[in-house]
């Protein structure tokens, strides 16, 4: 009796728990689409073109995702992959030459299912759709100007124009790139140099460019070569240098070692590490030119020329280290007042290794002059300098062999010869002649004077 009347009882209860089974699934299933992002964010892009597609769902992990391809009525999945859809984030890559169709507009749609039952197993799935335009035409260059004059550890320019928009352009040498700056008629202006350590056979500078769909067309430079030797130095190292300087280096070269190995390590691995940083210094330049006359020689005696070669002795044995001297070592009277050699704004102003107190100052188009060794600097980052502004007092900070200013140029962070930018006759041939000849924008330097006695005579290592 009892137990025919709990029957019922027990099969509502069922009913019961069933309903509150399926309605608590229903309730708490997964009804979110996974997240799509493609990358990069392009309009054009190039058949080989790397695209990434990341989906991510956090509740049932990422199921599959496909790329189909529509264009003129045809479409095509170039792309597909299942996942077992126990990671919540994947990420897949594609390119477009599994594709197959011609240059112009096009689909891409993608999408993403991620691993919930919902739609009887086939996931929530999202499908996203972009507009865009396949572009596998490299940017083709045109020189304008006539093959320049370098001489080796010199400058040179050209101006050149290009068929398409790029997002990249300038010349390579070796592995050093010199960035182009696009001038308001459309035009690219391009600084860069033959460098002093390359041989003839090294240097051979290539036009590069990368278009908006990462097609990459490159180009011989046509280049008239000047070789040209530099002078050797021995340098012996006192124990009175060792002893005044290498105190100042014992923070950024610790460890314990004698003087004169901290001499050779400073002298080896700090350049290095402050080579690196112009090549930073050398990026933040303006697109065009800020000076528009001739460059400022400070007065006193050239102590030291661009590029000689250093050997070390102390004690007259030979230390294992050698150094190129990369600028212009000018003396007169101790803390002498330096002003800029052209106008531009100052890049960097504060100490910088082996270069001491350090001023740059940026002239537009990669070009940048540089005061080192300052016992003062007066002015900021940021400053507008007017040819001739007083921007420090020479002295002996970094590696420096007495109170003198060391006078370096770089153009796009490489440190160049400075005479040739202190010779307004070879600015006029070289440079400015050039790009005015080629439609480009260029200061109209004065007429020119015959060539100064020798600037280098009584040089002296220093
Ligand atoms: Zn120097």
């Amino acid at each position: 009796m009892a137990r025919s009347s709990s029957l019922p009882a027990v099969l509502f209860l069922l009913v019961v728990l069933g309903i509150l089974a399926v309605g608590g699934y229903l309730f708490f299933q997964d009804m979110d689409p996974p997240e799509l992002t493609l990358s990069p964010t392009v309009e054009k892009i190039s058949s080989g073109q790397p695209l990434l597609v990341t989906a991510t769902d956090e509740k049932s992990g990422i199921k599959s995702i496909s790329v189909y391809v529509r264009k003129g009525g045809h479409g095509k999945t170039i792309f597909q992959q299942e996942f077992d859809g126990s990671a919540t984030t994947q990420t897949v890559t594609f390119n477009l030459k599994e594709a197959g169709f011609n240059e112009g507009a096009f689909d891409l749609e993608v999408q993403a299912a991620d691993g919930s039952f919902a739609g009887f197993g086939k996931g929530n799935s999202i499908t996203k759709s972009y507009a865009l335009r396949l572009d596998n035409t490299p940017p083709r260059f045109s020189i304008k100007t006539q093959p320049p004059y370098v001489r080796r550890g010199g400058s040179c320019c050209i101006v050149y124009s290009i068929t398409k928009d790029v997002k990249e352009t300038g010349v390579m040498v070796g592995e050093h790139y010199f960035p182009a700056y696009r001038q308001p008629n459309g035009d690219y202006i391009c600084f860069f140099a033959y460098p002093h350590f390359m041989t003839s056979q090294e240097f051979q500078p290539q036009l590069k460019a990368v278009d908006l769909a990462e097609n990459t067309a490159r180009a011989r430079v046509p280049v008239y070569k000047v070789n040209r030797n530099f002078r050797r130095d021995t340098v012996d190292i006192g124990d009175r240098f060792l002893n005044t300087k290498m105190p100042e280096f014992e923070s950024l070269v610790p460890g314990d070692m004698s003087p004169a190995e901290r001499f050779a390590i400073v002298t080896r691995d700090l350049r290095a590490a402050n080579a690196a940083a112009l090549l930073e210094i050398g990026r933040q330049s303006a697109p065009s030119m800020l000076w528009n006359a001739s460059f400022l020689r400070q007065p006193g005696a050239t102590r030291a020329n661009f590029a000689d070669h250093r050997i070390y002795t102390y004690k007259k044995e030979k230390l294992n280290v050698e150094s190129t001297h990369l600028g212009l070592d000018i003396a007169s009277t101790v803390h002498s007042p330096v002003g800029v050699a052209a106008s531009g704004k100052v890049v960097f102003a504060g100490p910088l290794g082996i270069y001491g107190n350090l001023v740059v100052v940026d002239h537009g188009l990669g070009l940048q002059t540089l005061y080192s060794h300052l016992s003062d600097i007066q002015v900021q980052p940021g400053q507008d300098l007017a040819r001739g502004d007083i921007l420090g007092l020479t002295g002996e900070t970094g590696i420096a062999f007495g109170d003198h200013l060391h006078f370096g140029i770089t153009i796009s962070g490489m440190e160049v010869e400075p005479i040739e930018w202190l010779d307004a006759n070879w600015i006029r041939d070289n440079i400015t002649a050039r790009l005015t000849a080629a439609g480009a924008e260029a200061p109209d330097l004065p007429a020119p004077r015959p060539p100064a006695a020798s600037a280098r005579s009584g040089a002296r290592r220093r």
